[in-house]
């Protein structure tokens, strides 16, 4: 147990650094421990349990156990768990917050306006979902019942990155646990804590040992292992593209079923009549919240030639003006990067764009705030580049945005579909018929259209293309989590005319 004492807000102890395993929090079968680094100013905020491969198989055991009590369950009852949970979230959200605005940098007022929210909404949506999963009866030939239920797949090993990890422990872990399967959650070593939080709000609430279990830890090694492993029947994972093929190799040793939510390059168009304020503000948040890193962030403006320079000026007046700070403070509209290594990253990139020819509009370095120099931040930045260029090709995951000007609709689907990426795009127009057809014409799994990064429970999330593949949220995710079982009754026990002799 640690006491950190943030410069602003409450002094807070993080409780909750050991593996959560068989629903106790305990300590690594090796004894490792690594260190988790407040992004805000380069300190350690707290030493964590690191699991290696035997953790993973004391979980898998774990989970193992807990599998057939958590099937069996009544359906309604697994879901009355669920939303019990997301009530703990929200009567927890003081501390729940204030840790993952320290362990990650977000700044306070998105993770209190919209990650512990959405984290909260979805346990309670999948716990609506748990007995809303039905079956079918198949119209079969006359004499024989055909029906087909949803069976949980069983074991299944999630990996979630470091960019929104309260809100992806519900991405993940509601749907999985909503059908009937246990879990063994990896989330990432930068930012492990907020998962074990959850985890011990789940004991709070009486979901029974072994049905969720977390371990913080390496992933070229434990995640690699979770991946290979002969007792996790799927594996699902976020983050990026490179790791993504790494998962789908490992899972051929016992052809794991896997679902893959990767890397984006989303494009956002703003055409002539689009309504230019709400476009200037949206397309600010498209990039810039959560400091540019998010799969889904707008990270490519494709602009057309005639509104270009108007708003481009309100924009980077915007992206100036927007408050970078202390995480903790409400103020706080902009935090760091969550690793350094991240933010040399990003950093990177503008050489990159210069040495391309690119045009930096605005920002490309760390603040000159002094108050914020031992910290990862980076400057709002807006580049003018090519399509063919690397910044308009690579995902940078930062507070990065390419500016790419058109001149008609069939230039600019060939820039929106230019890249091996597809998850999310937008546009801004007032023309419905454009809107319909540029939408339907984007190739990727989400597109919004005078609005951007609008996320729901209900609604699927996903790529195609190297974004991945499955969807989750909605019902479409609960056949991610289950089983057609097919099962036939002969009615009268009679011998069919065809096996007659
Ligand atoms: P990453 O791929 O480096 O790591 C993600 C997770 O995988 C971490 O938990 C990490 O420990 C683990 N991992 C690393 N190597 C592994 C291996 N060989 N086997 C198994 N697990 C391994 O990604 P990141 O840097 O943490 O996250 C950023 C990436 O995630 C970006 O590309 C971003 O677009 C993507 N992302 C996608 C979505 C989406 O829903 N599509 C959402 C958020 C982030």
């Amino acid at each position: 147990m640690s006491t950190v004492a943030p410069k602003t807000g409450p002094a807070l102890k993080v409780e909750q650094t050991q593996l959560f395993i068989n629903g106790e929090f305990v300590d690594a079968a090796a004894g490792g421990r690594f260190v988790d680094i407040n992004p805000h100013d380069n300190t350690p905020l707290v030493e964590v349990a690191e699991a290696t491969t035997e953790d993973v198989d004391r979980a898998v055991a774990a989970a193992k156990k807990a599998f057939p009590i958590w099937r069996k369950m009544a359906a309604a009852e697994r879901g009355r768990l669920l939303m019990k949970l997301a009530d703990a979230i929200e009567a927890d959200a003081d501390y729940l917050t204030t840790l993952e605005s320290l362990d990650t940098g977000h700044p306070i007022r998105d993770t209190r306006g919209l990650d512990l929210p959405r984290t909260a909404a979805t346990f309670r949506y999948f716990g609506g979902m748990a007995d809303k999963v039905e079956g079918q009866v198949i119209p079969v030939e006359p004499g024989f019942l055909n029906y087909v239920t949803h069976e949980p797949v069983g074991v299944v090993g999630q990996i979630t990155p470091w960019n929104f990890p309260l809100m992806f422990t519900s991405w993940k872990m509601a749907p999985a646990i909503s059908a009937g399967n246990v879990v063994v959650l990896k989330p990432a070593e930068l930012t492990p804590l907020s998962a074990l939080r959850v985890a011990k709000l789940m004991s709070d609430v009486g979901i029974p040992p072994g049905v969720v279990n977390i371990l913080p830890g390496p992933g070229r090694t434990t995640g690699q292992y979770m991946a290979e492993h002969q007792d996790i029947s799927k594996i699902a994972f976020t983050g990026s593209t490179a790791v993504g093929k790494k998962i789908i190799q490992a899972s051929a040793s016992n052809l794991k079923r896997v679902q893959l939510e990767l890397g984006g390059k989303g494009a956002n168009i703003v055409f002539d009549d689009a309504p230019l304020d709400a476009a200037v503000m949206g397309s600010a948040f498209a990039i810039f919240h959560n400091q540019g890193q998010a799969c889904i962030a707008g990270s490519r403006l494709l602009l057309h030639e005639k509104i270009a320079d108007e708003f481009l000026s309100k924009f980077i007046a915007l992206a100036r003006s927007i408050r970078q700070g202390n995480p903790l403070d409400p103020s706080t509209e902009m935090g760091p990067l969550t690793s350094a290594g991240h933010r040399d990253r990003v950093l990177s990139y503008i050489d990159v764009a210069k040495q391309e020819g690119g045009n930096v509009l605005t920002g490309g370095k760390a603040p000159d705030n002094p108050d914020l120099k031992a910290g990862f931040y980076v400057e709002p930045t807006v580049v003018e580049a090519k399509l063919e260029d690397r910044v308009c090709q690579e995902e940078v995951f930062g507070p990065f945005v390419t500016v790419t000007r058109f001149k008609d609709e069939a230039e600019v689907l060939n820039m929106a579909n230019g890249t091996i990426y597809g998850l999310g795009g937008g546009l801004w127009t007032r023309d419905l018929s454009r809107a319909h057809r540029i939408a339907a014409a984007i190739r990727s799994g989400m597109v919004w259209v005078n609005c951007y990064k609008r996320v729901n429970p209900g609604s699927p999330f996903g790529g195609v293309g190297e974004s991945g593949y499955g969807r989750e949220m909605g019902f479409y995710v609960m056949k991610e989590y289950t089983e057609a079982h097919s099962v036939w009754i002969n009615v009268n026990a009679e011998i069919p005319p065809f096996y007659k002799r």
